[in-house]
């Protein structure tokens, strides 16, 4: 298949040790959209996976001998490689990923070559934090080694740059696995990489699962950053174990978000509208419970339906698609399932609810469900779809006790024009992120993680460096 001037079917490849390597199997990536194989990509085998880790620590001491101002060099010229093949990879994004082009897929490949550049700018100096007639005591951050990398299918190429920018920059040498079912733009970004990077420093092997959890109890990583499931995170958590590998886990999540009654809902709806149903609710930060206040429920619910039904689910290459397909079939059975509890129980769905299975991809139309109890899948559950409990609250205090009681705790939000008692809400909130009167803002500065459940450790920011790191007390004797 050819589009824009790029062969999807031409062969992908791994990257081990700065070479591009062929895989003896391969494996069919799916085009959501159409249920129709887009390509073939590389089963890559165990021993395939050693060999990266091998050509990776192999690759560590020169790579974390460089100075950091060389690093950057090397990132900011990844950075401008895939600048020129922004649109090449902004096309294979919503092919394998489904999500909208001309917004979603476009938005997260310009983000993700932000973030390599800006990230590759930052720095975590030697610090002097006693010096006295005795003595000089400094703290380095020395890089930790090999890093594996593991990656869900949401957002591939966000999420994948998250990883390499801060990793490399800190001066550790990378293996990455994407998901299995969207390792295509990630195995492109590798093969650009190979041209520009110093060989073995950052290797690309897709495959199965499998490859997954070798990698977590693979002697030679040093440390594993994952995004992916909370269930998929224990798993990795248990065998890194082996050899005490630092870990940092960006997990689930099942947002609340707290409309208060004195809110400016009718100019709000649009702005909630698509934090929940942006990327089709494949976000772990989408809102999956949002709580009205009961003086407004009914009017919200009504004005939040009417704004939602004019939104096009599609094919993401549709330039006027609002929301693309689930992107594979696993998550699409798991919301049947999940849509047939909800008519099974006959909650009240003044939208959407009915999956048209005659439909080629995997669309599942935008549905609201209105105020189903507390206890009910669809509110306790992260559904990872375009679906969205909206339930009525009266009271204050039982709301946030209600927005609380979960094992998730990855972000929040609060709305209302009193911003004093938004703020006071907010700081209640049992979350790494909580938003107030905005949403979903990110920065290279700013540390993004999960509390209880959805995670360990933390992305981006001072902190989020840190975690690629050691730190190193040197004491010198005057
Ligand atoms: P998943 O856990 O099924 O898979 C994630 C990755 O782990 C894939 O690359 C997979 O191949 C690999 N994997 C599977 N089994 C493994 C094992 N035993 N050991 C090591 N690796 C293994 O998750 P998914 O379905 O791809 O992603 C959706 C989930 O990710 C949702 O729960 C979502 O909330 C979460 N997510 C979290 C964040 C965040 O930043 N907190 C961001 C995006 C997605």
């Amino acid at each position: 298949m050819a589009t824009a001037g790029i062969d999807f079917a031409s062969s992908y490849r791994l990257s081990i040790g700065g070479e591009l390597v062929e895989a003896a199997e391969s494996f069919d990536v799916y085009n959501p959209a159409t249920g129709a194989v887009l390509a073939k990509a590389p089963a890559g085998t165990v021993d395939q996976l050693d060999t990266a880790v091998a050509a990776a620590k192999a690759a560590f001491p020169g790579w974390s001998r460089l100075s950091w101002d060389e690093r950057e060099g090397y990132l900011t010229r990844f950075a401008d490689a895939l600048q020129a093949q922004s649109e090449e990879l902004t096309t294979l994004l919503t092919l394998e990923q489904g999500k909208p082009r001309h917004s979603m897929a476009k938005g997260e490949v310009e983000a993700a070559i932000y973030w390599v550049r800006e990230v590759a700018k930052r720095r975590l100096p030697r610090e002097i934090i006693e010096e006295t007639e005795q003595h000089v005591v400094e703290t380095r951050s020395t890089p930790l080694g090999v890093v594996a990398a593991i990656t869900p299918w949401n957002f591939p190429v966000l999420l994948g740059l998250w990883k390499i920018a801060p990793c490399l920059i800190t001066g550790n040498t990378m293996v990455m696995k994407p998901s299995p079912y969207t390792p295509l733009c990630t195995l492109r970004f590798g093969e650009i990489a190979q041209g520009i990077l110093p060989k073995g420093v950052l290797n690309i092997v897709s495959g199965g699962n499998e490859l997954g959890q070798h990698l977590t109890a693979h002697p030679d990583i040093a440390k594993v950053s994952f995004t992916g499931s909370t269930a998929t995170g224990k798993r990795v958590m248990e065998s890194g174990a082996v050899n005490l590998k630092r870990v940092t886990l960006e997990l689930g999540g099942n947002d609340p978000a707290i409309v208060l009654p004195d809110a400016d809902y009718k100019d709000l709806i649009p702005k909630l509208f698509w934090a929940a149903f942006g990327n089709s609710g494949q976000w772990c930060i989408a809102i999956k419970r949002l709580y009205v206040h009961s003086d407004i429920h009914a009017a919200f619910v009504k004005e939040f339906v009417a704004y939602a039904r004019d939104r096009k689910v599609g094919d993401g290459m549709d330039p006027d698609t609002d929301l693309g397909p689930i992107q594979n079939r696993m998550q699409f059975d798991k919301l049947k399932n999940l849509f047939a509890d909800i008519a099974a129980n006959g909650y009240a769905v003044p939208l959407g609810g009915t999956i048209d299975e005659s439909r080629a991809g995997n669309f599942v139309p935008v549905t609201i469900v209105d105020n189903p109890p507390e206890q009910s899948r669809i509110v306790q559950e992260e559904p990872f779809g375009p679906v969205l409990p909206i339930i009525a609250y009266d009271d204050i205090e039982d709301v946030i006790t209600r927005a609380n009681q979960t094992p998730f705790g990855l972000a929040a939000s609060v709305w209302g024009r009193d911003k004093a008692k938004a703020y006071e809400i907010a700081s209640r909130l049992e979350a790494g992120t909580v938003w107030v009167n905005e949403i979903h803002i990110h920065g290279i500065d700013i540390p993004f993680g999960g509390h209880k459940q959805s995670g360990l450790g933390v992305e981006n920011g001072r902190e989020g460096l840190s975690e690629y790191t050691n730190t190193k007390v040197v004491m010198t004797a005057r």
